[in-house]
């Protein structure tokens, strides 16, 4: 398998910030992913798995621990021949981009995944995070998922076995890896799923920066309130520290303006939240998972 050593994690990321990982491991198929998780378990050697890095915020000065990217290595989506009556089976490889299993689906006419095809992440990363949009989230399309255990064993769970929530799962408490993920979805109309699929899409581009360096929404949604909207109203539209600004299309977004260094993101969220809290008594906490030293 591949490992390069002092990896920079910014070509990595959505957020083009972070500095280098000690070693950067790419295992080749799923058996290596295991034999290697098995081993850095017996070694005792501390690791984290990298999607596509569009949920990351990555210190400048790197990360210590090792690193392990499922991504075009473990790509491949299908359909399962043994699905029961009405139902169809997608699997996909973990490293597949959900947006990628969602066009497969649309392409079978298989709908459920419409609002998922927008996400840039993989559906190793999407699984964790019980990631959504417009009203849909992995759980509601999510038959199981195949994960390797830190002892480097197999397991088949289901989204209430993984407890997927709010942007939440137990994967990264259990350290678990998620290695492939099986949709169940129903037929639907051809051009109904593509229509969706298009609105969906003209939404986000008329709404959020996605041309810009993000992570996407920074904050998780504060129970009864809108993190964009409770941003807007402290006044942060627009709100800059370095290279790292609140956008001025869509408050709940952290953007690098190409110059931006982690620390000045790192900063920027901090004052945010401070700001909320005090000013709107509301806390606010981050969405974008935090790798390295701050
Ligand atoms: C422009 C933009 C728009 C976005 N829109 C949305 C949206 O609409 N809805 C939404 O929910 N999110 C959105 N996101 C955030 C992000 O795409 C999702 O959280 C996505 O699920 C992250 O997947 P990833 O592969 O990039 O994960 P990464 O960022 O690489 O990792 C995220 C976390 O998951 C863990 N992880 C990744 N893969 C695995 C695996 N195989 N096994 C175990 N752990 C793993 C990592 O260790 C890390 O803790 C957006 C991001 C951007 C940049």
């Amino acid at each position: 398998m591949k490992v390069i050593k002092d990896e920079l994690l910014r070509k990595h990321t959505s957020f083009r910030v972070g500095g280098p990982a000690k070693v950067y491991v790419v295992p080749e198929d799923e058996y290596e992913l295991e034999k290697l998780i098995e081993y850095l378990y017996t070694e005792n050697l501390e690791y984290k798995i990298l999607g596509n890095g569009t949920n990351l915020l990555v210190s400048d000065e790197g990360v210590q621990f090792v690193v392990v990217e499922i991504g075009k290595n473990l790509d491949n989506v299908e359909l399962l021949e043994d699905s029961p009556e009405g139902i169809f089976y997608v699997r996909a490889l973990a490293g597949t981009l959900i947006g990628k299993a969602a066009q497969f689906a649309a392409d079978h006419e298989l709908t459920g995944m419409e609002a998922l095809r927008g996400i840039p992440g993989t559906v190793g990363g999407a699984v964790t995070m019980n990631a959504g949009a417009y009203g849909t989230e992995i759980k509601d399309v999510l038959l199981s998922a195949e994960v390797i255990t830190k002892e480097g064993k197999r397991l088949i769970l289901s989204g209430d076995e993984l407890k997927l929530g709010y942007r939440y799962s137990i994967v990264p408490e259990q350290e678990y890896v998620v290695v492939a993920a099986t949709f169940a979805l129903k037929k639907g109309d051809k051009n109904a799923i593509k229509a969706e699929m298009e609105d969906y899409q003209q939404r986000r581009k008329d709404k959020q920066p996605i041309e810009k360096a993000s992570a996407g929404s920074t904050f998780k949604r504060p129970e009864g309130y809108f993190a964009g909207k409770l941003i807007e109203d402290c006044g942060l539209r627009g709100f800059r520290h370095g290279g790292a600004q609140v956008s001025e299309k869509h408050c709940g977004f952290v953007i690098n303006d190409g110059t931006a260094r982690a620390q000045d993101i790192y900063w920027l969220i901090g004052e945010v939240r401070k700001r909320v809290l005090l000013e709107q008594g509301v806390e606010l906490t981050p969405e974008v998972k935090i790798w390295g030293n701050f």
